[in-house]
């Protein structure tokens, strides 16, 4: 057997202001032999399929493996290249078996579902008798060009997303099983008529992943994926799906894509967003007796294209006089750029902040010492260790604000304490991130608190103003579930 493996992928935030050109991909993660360096978010897959096929002896073609940070819509010229790329290296290799590591929120200038298009051509080179498998992140809008193209999908089943590795593995063996001539997947999908944000490791999606997983290699049943969508991508498919595959049973697969769907749609008061405002959760977690409480700045999570530079939290911590509080990370690379010049140990005036969209905030004049400054800087998540960039410590009078040139989520207590910042230390820890923190903060937390605040990623899913999506979903609109 020959398998060529290719990983392209990015989330797009269709109302962010920031451009996702070809720099931003090669900023992110960009290379021909990812195989050969350590696993990136999107790249870990490539790692797994490299590995089973090479113990098969089987011949691996290695291809493209890029992505970029969340941001705006790419550019077309961008997505092409890229896109054409793979798929150039798919016209020449003609492998038995194609697996492509894909985000499935991708939006480009003229491609509103970019994983479709991808999975469509490649499907038209490699002919029907070609095995194509996918896994792709749980932040998708499932399409019908994607379930008809492709043979396997798989999304991560984990927010946050620390199961890229297992998944992977679970991608090979069914794409080797179909190719083997072993089973014959049939997928199918449930509408479940919801725009929201699934936190895995609470209940009551725990249990759902769960049962997921127990499910799955039952009857017929070979793979579930309950795909969450992603809020702030404005297409005609943006919402939750159930996705079932089953060995040859197109109506086990459609029973069970509904029945785990319609469980979900019965869940949906636990995925309200009804947390605390930004002065409500920093009074709270000031009153608090046990250290550090974390308090999530979901709205400005980088994560899912937000600028990573609002002020609405810090400006409040100020006003309240709140001291032995760290924020991070802020995207700010004028403020590194000039702590850098200034050094460390050395006073600094700085506009931090609020500079890259009006859902950012105002900029905040402090004066601050620089107290540390690391370059090449990383964070853990699952198999992956990420990028942070150059990331300096400033503090002012008790709150600690952790900057960096990379724009990029608080997903590891290391964007604190490599700097030689403790998080034990504090009693306040703001993470802009709205899930991915959690693998690494919670165990170090008294307590994690998400905050409904202001910013570019704000949790009002019932005032996402979508102008493509023409469904009615909850929590916008009054469904009437059978649940
Ligand atoms: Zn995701």
């Amino acid at each position: 057997m020959k398998v060529m493996i290719a990983g392209l992928a990015t989330e797009t935030n269709t109302f962010s202001p920031i451009p996702t050109g070809m720099h931003a991909f090669q900023e992110g993660f960009f290379d021909r032999e990812s195989t050969k360096r350590a696993p990136g978010f999107f790249s870990a897959p490539l790692h797994e399929w490299n590995r089973l096929a090479q113990e098969r002896g089987w011949e691996v073609i290695e291809s493209l493996c890029t992505f970029a940070q969340p941001g705006g819509v790419t550019t077309r010229s961008t997505y092409e290249t890229l896109r054409d790329e793979i798929l150039d290296d798919l016209k020449r290799a003609a492998p038995d078996i194609l697996l492509l590591s894909l985000h499935g929120a991708m939006i480009a200038e003229g491609y509103e579902d970019c994983e479709g298009d991808i999975l469509k051509k490649a499907r038209d080179i490699l002919g029907e008798s070609g095995v194509i498998g996918v896994e792709i992140d749980l932040h998708t809008h499932l399409t019908d060009d994607m379930m008809q193209a492709a043979d396997i999908i798989v999304a991560f089943k984990e927010y946050p997303h620390i199961d890229t590795a297992e998944r992977a593995v679970e991608v090979f063996e069914l794409a080797a099983a179909t190719a083997e001539g072993s089973i014959k997947p049939v997928m199918r999908d449930f509408d479940c008529q919801m725009v929201a944000m699934y936190q895995t490791p609470r209940e009551p999606m725990k249990s759902f992943v769960a049962d997921m997983q127990a499910r799955e290699g039952q009857h017929t049943i070979l793979s579930l994926s309950l795909i969450h969508g992603f809020p702030w991508g404005d297409c005609a498919r943006v919402g939750t799906r159930m996705l079932a595959i089953s060995d040859g049973d197109v109506e086990a697969a459609d029973q069970t894509a509904a029945e785990f769907g319609q469980r979900l749609q019965s869940l949906r008061d636990y995925f309200k967003a009804d947390w605390p405002d930004i002065p409500e959760a920093l009074n709270y977690a000031s009153r608090s007796e046990k250290f550090p409480v974390v308090l999530a700045d979901f709205a400005d999570n980088a994560g899912a294209g937000a600028p990573a530079d609002s002020t609405f939290v810090l400006k409040e911590v100020l006003r309240l006089g709140l001291k032995d509080v760290g924020i991070a990370i802020f995207w700010d690379p004028g403020a590194v750029m000039m702590a850098r010049e200034a050094g460390i140990g050395a006073l600094l005036r700085v506009r931090l902040g609020g500079k890259v969209d009006v859902a950012s905030g105002q900029p905040i004049d402090i004066a601050v010492t620089v107290r540390n400054i690391q370059e090449y800087m990383t964070q853990p998540l699952g198999a992956a260790n990420i990028k942070m960039g150059t990331g300096v410590w400033l503090e002012m009078d008790g709150v600690h604000m952790i900057v960096s040139d990379h724009r990029t989520q608080a997903f590891h207590p290391d964007c604190f304490e490599k700097l030689g910042l403790d998080i034990d230390t504090l009693k306040i820890v703001v993470v802009k991130s709205s899930q991915h923190f959690y693998a690494g903060f919670a165990p170090r937390a008294s307590e994690v608190v998400y905050i409904k605040g202001a910013g570019a990623v704000t949790p009002n899913y019932a005032s996402i103003p979508y102008k493509l999506k023409s469904t009615a979903y909850w929590p916008r609109d009054d469904i009437g579930f059978e649940t």
